[in-house]
């Protein structure tokens, strides 16, 4: 490869360009989305022994050798996030719209941060996160921007709100004069089950992990409204200063969806910035389970992520305003891109409403993946799922060495290996963590771990629509085998 075949632009770049996309194609189909199990169960080890030679070589191997080498030791050892046993996290299988999307949007290489660097690209984004607003019912007013996912969602909603409350509650420009001397007292609110990254936008936004507040959740793993309630009594009488209020649509181990509705009242009763991490959840908006979401129109702010289940390649989130004014606590100008009599003439100005300057175009997967299919065909894949995991729970109660922690709200099912009634918590757990190190030797199925009281437990995240209660059934018998051998290990030690 010499320049003309590097670079798009010219007869001899399209053909490489082709012949490239072509064997990087024939590279995903063969080495990844052919494999039968959903790992090759390679250690750490083993999977650094593979990578040898020197990652920058004075000189190249040619286009074909990168990539070829690229399949066998990467692509061969991935997760097989389409396999239908591949069940353990958020991690969608990526729908062929998307990835089509996906392949378009990197080659234009357009960049969101200023119009002259992404003029339809803006201005499609601006259309599509307009149909979002629509889709969650946000008041007229409302406005967003795509995001990397729902970390950079939620922590945009608590810098916004944030700055909001410092404004009004202590007439502080933290923009420019940075925390008042009370931010030690601000608190936000979530329940126990919310994200871990609640936390992590308190600690990255100057307030500490100590001011996030967590509220405890009720046998469904909601938030408990009466606790919210006794909680936020407290801290009025108390030096604190409420400035935010999270629900969670969707928590990542349960899939509990908080009573939005009611959390919006305490929210305005309170004064409190609303924010809805969607970011699991938010695909209900599509189906007919929507009622779950009721509530969500009034949220200040929604965070809501598409490459969870809506099917879209990573990375793929939208951060929602019901009133696109909000965007001024973070707004600036920079001359070179988008000097402030863009404003006034109405050249679109997206670098403002982001955390990020270059940003990727990741607004053209949905709307490719919308046009191409529909809602009701995207309602279709989410729905076969929410069926699939009432399905596996009962085919996990209803065995007698399983024991199911919940019933699903999404397609997240949270169980236990407990092969003898008797076992006490301890063993179960040991059991249970002992499995789940051997399921990833295994690679016959992928399953996550989390943690419910203090006991280790397995997790089934059926995102997939194309897996059947077989593939459950079969997933069921692989922990059920590794099972066997970890408990027959575990007798050879005591
Ligand atoms: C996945 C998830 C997040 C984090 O989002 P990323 O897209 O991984 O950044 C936050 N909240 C919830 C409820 C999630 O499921």
């Amino acid at each position: 490869m010499t320049g003309d075949d590097l670079f798009l632009g010219s007869e001899a770049g399209a053909t490489a360009y082709r012949e490239a996309m072509q064997l990087a194609t024939d590279a995903v189909v063969n080495d990844f989305a052919d494999a039968e199990n959903p790992y090759s169960g390679r250690s750490p080890e083993a999977l650094a022994e593979d990578f040898d030679e020197p990652v920058i070589p004075e000189t190249g191997t040619g286009l074909e050798a990168a990539i070829d080498e690229a399949a066998t030791r990467v692509l061969a050892h991935s997760v097989g996030t389409s396999n239908p046993q591949c069940a353990a996290h958020l991690q969608c299988p990526p729908m062929i719209p998307g990835l089509a999307a996906e392949a378009m949007l990197t080659a234009a290489n357009q960049s969101l941060d200023s119009f002259d660097q992404a003029p339809a690209a803006t201005v499609l984004e601006e259309e599509v996160v307009d149909a979002l607003c629509d889709l969650f019912d946000l008041p007229a007013a409302s406005d967003g921007v795509f995001t990397s996912g729902g970390t950079q969602s939620n922590f945009q909603a608590l810098l916004l709100a944030r700055d909001r409350y410092c404004r009004r509650r202590f007439g502080r420009d933290v923009q420019s004069g940075g925390l008042p001397p009370a931010a030690e007292s601000l608190r936000l609110l979530c329940s126990e089950d919310a994200h871990f990254t609640g936390e992590q936008a308190a600690h990255h936004l100057g307030l500490g992990e100590d001011a996030v507040v967590t509220v405890p959740t009720d046998e469904d793993r909601r938030m408990d409204t009466d606790a919210l309630d006794a909680i936020l009594a407290d801290l009025e009488t108390g030096d604190a200063n409420p400035f935010a209020l999270v629900g969670t649509a969707g928590t990542t181990d349960f899939g509990s969806i908080d009573p939005l509705d009611e959390l919006a009242d305490r929210a305005a009763e309170y004064d409190l910035w609303y924010h809805v991490d969607a970011a699991y959840g938010g695909a209900l908006a599509l189906t007919g389970y929507d009622d779950v979401l009721g509530g969500i129109e009034r949220a200040d702010s929604v965070g809501v992520d598409f490459h969870k289940l809506f099917y879209q390649p990573i990375s793929c989130g939208a951060f929602l305003l019901g009133d696109g004014d909000d965007f001024e606590w973070m707004a600036r100008n920079a001359a070179y891109l988008n000097p402030a009599d863009h404003d006034e003439t109405g050249v679109p100005n997206l670098v403002a409403k982001s955390v990020q300057t270059t940003r990727r175009f990741d607004a053209l997967k949905p709307y490719v993946a919308f046009r191409a299919i529909g809602r009701e065909g995207m309602a279709a894949l989410v729905e076969e799922t929410l069926d699939l995991a009432r399905d596996a729970a009962s085919l996990i109660e209803g065995a007698t060495d399983f024991e199911l922690l919940h019933e699903p709200t999404l397609n997240a099912i949270v169980f236990r290996y407990r092969p003898r009634e008797a076992m006490d918590e301890r063993a179960v757990s040991r059991l249970n963590a002992d499995v789940r190190e051997r399921l990833l030797r295994d690679g016959r199925a992928v399953v996550a771990r989390t943690d419910v009281a203090g006991v280790t437990s397995l997790k089934f995240t059926l995102l997939n629509p194309t897996a059947t209660l077989d593939d459950v059934a079969s997933m069921l018998d692989v922990v059920r085998d590794c099972g066997a051998a970890v408990a027959r290990e575990q007798e050879v030690v005591t």
